[in-house]
């Protein structure tokens, strides 16, 4: 942990001191070796939350982004069960942050006693099986009406570089009398598609982490550029698709939205801080 109580006061890992666990009140020391991430750790070995993973500098740089008074607070459910979340912020997002591979059992729990929270995965460990493919038109634009995608494929050579069929074109198959369709490709509409981009992608997954793809709370993943990629479906289709959503746009929404389905949902100019 990052935070204990030191001196009746939150505070960071001092060397050689002792504090007390912030949920259960027990002692803690501090750990602060030359080459560890300094933090807190309950003296008698056992971490009172089953739900903590040990933190990484990944998490650290995670949580710095968020102010630290909304750092490592807990949540207590009204049958007295009490959880650390990463970070809760003003308006009420908890925003757990998970670096290591998670069972569906723990994610369902942890997503029915915070309900509204978003996770943010570090994807560095399957960056190379995860395929960002072509760019889709926002869902909302003209150019995506009467556009309907074939699944993009990252070893196919035409999906992968955006396929589709207009259902104007072809009313035999939106009538389900036919399998087949009046192909296009993305050349046609390339320039409408880039005027209307925003941010949104067809992906492929190979081994994909089937829970993320699941979850009832927004996912986003963080391969360690600026910006993450939130997992969804396209418009109202079930066309799996992956948005770009700017790190600094997630944690100020995270901050000021009320709910976490509403992150990223509407764009306007981010006050400068
Ligand atoms: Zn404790």
């Amino acid at each position: 942990m990052q935070y204990a109580i030191l001196d009746g006061q939150r505070s960071e890992a001092v060397a050689r001191k002792r504090g007390s666990c912030p949920i259960c009140g027990a002692d803690m020391v501090a750990k602060c070796g030359p080459r560890m991430l300094h933090h807190w750790a309950h003296a008698s070995r056992q971490n009172c939350d089953p739900w903590w993973e040990n933190e990484t500098p990944w998490h650290r740089e995670w949580k710095a982004r968020f102010p630290e008074d909304r750092r490592e607070l807990c949540r207590i459910a009204p049958d007295g069960e009490v959880h650390r979340a990463d970070v809760i912020t003003a308006s009420g997002i908890v925003v757990e942050i998970q670096n290591s591979p998670m069972s569906d059992a723990e994610r369902l729990s942890r997503e029915a006693f915070y309900k509204n929270m978003i996770w943010i995965v570090n994807g560095a460990k399957f960056r190379d099986q995860f395929y960002i493919l072509h760019a889709l038109p926002d869902p909302s634009s003209d150019v995506a009406r009467d556009v309907v995608w074939f699944k993009a494929r990252a070893d196919e050579q035409g999906t992968s570089y955006g396929m589709f069929w207009r259902p104007s074109e072809n009313p035999d198959r939106l009538a389900g009398l036919t399998r087949m369709v009046l192909l296009r490709t993305m050349r046609d509409i390339e320039q409408a598609v880039n005027d209307a981009y925003s941010g949104h992608h067809q992906y492929d997954w190979k081994r994909p982490r089937a829970g993320w793809l699941e979850s009832s709370c927004p996912v986003f993943i963080d391969f360690g550029e600026e910006w993450v990629w939130q997992l969804g479906k396209y418009g109202a289709s079930s066309l799996p698709c992956a948005r770009a959503v700017a790190k600094a746009k997630l944690v100020h929404d995270a901050m000021t939205e009320p709910h976490a389905t509403a992150i990223a949902s509407r764009f306007y100019p981010i006050p400068r801080s």
